[in-house]
């Protein structure tokens, strides 16, 4: 546990985050504190509707975001995993899709051929049998994975029968605010293998699109990416158009069916949030 020095410890904006590479000063009386924050390869922020309307930063020099989702219990639900696969987009994060459960019902493979054709790379797992879970540990390797995906899909599971104990090795970061008292980051951060860590972030299991411009929302969907030059209008939203070449290229089965439902909703979201009063809710 460390202690701010300085001046960082008045400056919020550079309030350390889980992920944070800091330099440490150890004093006589064993106490720590944090004397330089070095520069981050990337934040992964998260937009927080409701009156305090902002960006949260939740972790600092992330490397890629694991998305898992289970085929039963809970069921996959594709329009869930798109969020956390645009939030990932959105934070410009490379995205690892893995399926869980594989055990528990057919139609793995269905999901991961969804997930396969909007260019992820998508792992077909399951904690009893064990499959896929050396591949997994291939991608966790020597980067920092942020882990997030519903309650309940085995990301704790996943990630304990990989590394025993990890659990016990959990390095909640602590800082020390202004006044004294400690705060404690919303994400913890464990050591993975010889030089990997995992993330889990509770704060991104809730996620609003608050905020998000509609050319942000498509540019979370890679697949589109191909198409957009095609659509008759320049400003094609790729929802009721004539002649739009995203729709076109689902309809053929170019684009799977459930991520250009998926973009629709959260675009219709974004809109709705950016307008509240169009749908007559309060926010
Ligand atoms: P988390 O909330 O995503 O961390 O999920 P947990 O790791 O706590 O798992 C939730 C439940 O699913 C637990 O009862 C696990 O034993 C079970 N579970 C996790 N992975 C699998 C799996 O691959 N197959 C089956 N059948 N059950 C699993
Ligand atoms: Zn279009």
């Amino acid at each position: 546990m460390a202690a701010l020095r300085g001046r960082l410890k008045h400056r919020p904006r550079e309030r350390v985050l889980v992920g944070d590479e800091v330099t440490l000063a150890i004093h006589a009386d064993g106490a720590a504190t944090i004397e330089v924050l070095h520069p981050r390869r990337s934040v992964l922020r998260r937009r927080t509707p409701g009156k305090a309307r902002g960006i949260r930063a939740i972790a600092a020099n992330v490397d890629q975001v694991v998305v898992v989702g289970a085929v039963r219990e809970p069921a996959w639900d594709d329009h869930l995993m798109d969020r956390f696969t645009a939030v990932a987009e959105v934070n410009g994060l490379p995205v690892v899709v893995v399926v869980n459960k594989a055990d528990l019902a057919e139609g793995a493979s269905d999901v991961a051929a969804r997930y396969g054709s909007a260019g992820y790379p998508v792992l077909i797992t399951s904690v009893p049998t064990r499959r896929g879970l050396e591949r997994l540990r291939g991608h966790l390797a020597a980067c920092v994975s942020l882990f997030t995906g519903p309650t309940g899909v085995g990301k704790s599971s996943l990630l304990n029968e990989l590394q025993p104990g990890l659990s016990l090795r959990t390095a909640a970061v602590s800082v020390r605010s202004r006044t004294g008292q400690h705060t404690t980051v919303g994400a913890e951060m464990h050591p993975f293998g010889d030089r990997g860590f995992v993330v889990d972030t509770p704060g991104l299991r809730d996620i609003g699109v608050w905020g998000m411009e509609p050319l942000e929302v498509q540019g979370a969907f890679p697949e589109f990416a191909p198409w957009l030059g095609a659509c008759r209008f320049d400003n094609c939203r790729h929802v009721e158009e004539p002649d739009c070449a995203v729709a076109g290229a689902a309809e053929r089965g170019k684009i799977a069916m459930s991520r250009l439902t998926s973009y629709r909703r959260l675009l219709e979201e974004a809109a709705r949030a950016a307008r509240p009063w169009v749908s007559g809710r309060r926010r």
